[in-house]
C-alpha cells in the first residue's frame, strides 16, 4: 500500500482525498519510482479542485512532476537506485502522477536528477521552474541579449514567474517583475528584479500598439496582459507565452508582429522532446542561484497540499510549494 492524493468523480461529485492505495492498482509502465517529493503547480491546483477539466480519467492521482529513486525497471536506460525527475507527459492528467509515494511510469519520460540539486530543490524548481527555463531559452534563441533592455516577467510572485526572475537576473538581464503583489518588493529585489510594475498597468484592454518598452517578456497571464505586452515590445523583441492565469483569450491585433517584427514564442513543457528537457535542466543547474531557490520554495505534506490547491488558484501562494510525499 502507498499514500496518495486520489481524485474521484462519480455520483457523489468531484473530490480529492488522501488515500491508501494498493500497489497492484498502479497504471502500466516499465519503471516503478519511489517518489520522495512532488510539487503543486497551477495545473495541479486545477486538477485537485476540479476547477478546469485537466483530469481526463478517474480515479486519478494528480501531480504533474516528481523526483524519486527507481525501485525496479525493465527500461534499458533506467536501473534500480537511479535518481530521476519527471515533468509532464500527461502524468497527473491521464496517467497517475507524483502526489503519491509510488508511481509506475514510462522510462522514456524520466530524466536523471542533475547532481547539483537535492530532491526537494529539484521540486522547488519543478515544472514551473523548468518552464521558466524553457521561456528564457526561447528569448535567447530569438536573440534577446542581457544588454538589450528591460524584460517583463508577469505573475512574478508565482512559480514560473519567481524562477524566471531569478534566472534572468543571474544572466545579467534587467528584469521588471509584473505583479499583483507590489508590496512584496523585498521578495522581488532578493530574486534580482530591477523594478516592479503593478499588474493593473497591463490587464485592461489596450491599443494595438503602445510606446515601445520591452526587449523581451515572459508571460504566464494571457488575455489583455499578453496583448499589451506584445503591443509594447520593442522592434524585433520577443514575448514567450506559457500561461493563462488571467484567461485563455488573446484579444490582440497583428500590428506588433507585422510592424515591429515582434516574435510571439509559444512555450509548452508537457510534450517537449527529451533533448530540450535535458538542456533546460542542465541550464537550471548553472543559471539558478540555490540561495534564491531557497527563498522561492517551502515544504508541505500530502494532506496539506489539498487545501493549498485552492489558495494557489486564488493567487494567495507565493513562490513554489514542494510536497514531501512521505511526511
Ligand atoms: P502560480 O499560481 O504559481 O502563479 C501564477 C501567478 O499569476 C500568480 O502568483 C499571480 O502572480 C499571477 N496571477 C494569478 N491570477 C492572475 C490574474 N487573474 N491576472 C493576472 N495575474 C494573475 O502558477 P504557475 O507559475 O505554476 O503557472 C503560471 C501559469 O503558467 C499557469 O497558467 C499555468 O497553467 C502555466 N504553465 C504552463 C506551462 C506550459 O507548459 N505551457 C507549464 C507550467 C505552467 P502575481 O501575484 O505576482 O501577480
Amino acid at each position: 500500500m502507498f499514500n496518495a492524493i486520489r481524485i474521484d468523480k462519480d455520483e457523489a461529485g468531484y473530490r480529492s482525498t488522501l488515500a491508501s492505495i494498493d500497489e497492484s492498482a498502479l497504471p502500466e509502465g516499465d519503471v516503478v519510482v519511489r517518489v520522495s517529493h512532488s510539487t503543486l503547480n497551477y495545473k495541479d491546483g486545477l486538477a485537485i479542485t476540479g476547477k478546469s477539466p485537466v483530469v481526463r480519467k478517474f480515479p486519478m492521482v494528480p501531480g504533474i512532476d516528481l523526483v524519486g529513486e527507481v525501485e525496479s525497471s525493465s527500461h534499458p536506460d533506467c536501473k534500480a537506485g537511479d535518481r530521476v525527475v519527471l515533468n509532464g507527459w500527461g502524468v497527473g492528467e491521464t496517467h497517475w502522477g507524483g502526489l503519491a509515494q509510488k508511481a509506475r511510469l514510462k522510462g522514456d519520460w524520466l530524466i536523471p536528477l542533475p547532481e547539483r540539486f537535492t530532491p526537494p530543490q529539484a521540486m522547488a524548481i519543478g515544472t514551473a521552474g523548468y518552464t521558466a527555463m524553457l521561456c528564457v531559452l526561447a528569448l535567447e534563441r530569438h536573440g534577446v541579449k542581457p544588454g538589450d533592455g528591460e524584460i517583463a516577467v508577469t505573475g512574478a510572485a508565482g512559480g514560473v514567474g519567481s524562477v524566471a526572475v531569478a534566472i534572468l537576473s543571474k544572466l545579467g538581464y534587467t528584469v521588471v517583475a509584473v505583479t499583483g503583489r507590489p508590496e512584496d518588493a523585498d521578495y522581488f529585489k532578493h530574486l534580482g528584479a530591477a523594478d516592479i510594475l503593478p499588474r493593473s498597468e497591463l490587464s485592461s484592454p489596450g491599443k494595438p500598439l503602445g510606446k515601445e518598452r520591452w526587449a523581451g517578456a515572459i508571460d504566464v497571464v494571457g488575455s489583455h496582459t499578453l496583448a499589451n505586452l506584445c503591443a509594447t515590445t520593442r522592434y524585433g523583441g520577443v514575448v514567450a507565452a506559457c500561461g493563462l492565469a488571467a484567461g485563455m483569450d488573446f484579444p490582440a491585433t497583428v500590428a506588433p508582429f507585422i510592424l515591429r517584427g515582434v516574435t510571439l514564442a509559444g512555450i509548452d513543457s508537457v510534450m517537449r522532446p527529451r533533448a530540450d528537457r535535458l538542456e533546460a535542466w542542465a541550464r537550471l543547474a548553472t543559471d539558478l542561484d540555490l540561495d534564491k531557490l531557497g527563498s522561492i520554495g517551502r515544504e508541505v505534506s500530502l494532506a496539506e497540499a489539498i487545501p493549498l490547491a485552492t489558495e494557489l488558484l486564488e493567487g494567495r501562494v507565493r513562490g513554489r510549494i514542494v510536497v514531501d510525499v512521505n511526511r
